[in-house]
């Protein structure tokens, strides 16, 4: 593996990905993979993508409304971002953790 490329997480795909593209240390599935995920998969993963970039910016603007007015984000309600913060990155890392596995199967079908 050449440095500084991250590999795709489809075994047995040769593909790669520039790493210094990426934030710290992450999985990625390359474009030609990512297409052998079903349709149902990706979209779920781009539902909660979408999901994401909506509510942190939400969360953002209750954090930056807190600094400004010197009011704090109430506990029950930190815990419920808490909360939501947790769902998300779930539901992410299993849309894409299926889309890997369907592609990794589909790709040994062929194989
Ligand atoms: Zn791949």
């Amino acid at each position: 593996m050449a440095e500084g490329r991250i590999p795709c997480a489809v075994p047995f795909c040769r593909r790669t990905a520039d790493a210094s593209k990426y934030e710290g240390p992450t999985k990625i599935i390359c474009g030609k993979c990512w297409r052998l995920g079903s349709a149902a998969a990706r979209r779920a993963y781009r539902i909660a993508r979408r999901r994401e970039r909506l509510l942190l910016a939400r969360y953002e603007r209750e954090c930056t409304k807190a600094e400004a007015t010197g009011v704090a984000i109430a506990s029950k309600r930190a815990r419920k971002w808490w909360l939501i913060r947790r769902h998300l990155a779930r539901a992410i890392h299993d849309s894409w953790e299926r889309v890997r596995i369907e592609a990794t199967e589909r790709k040994g079908g062929i194989a």
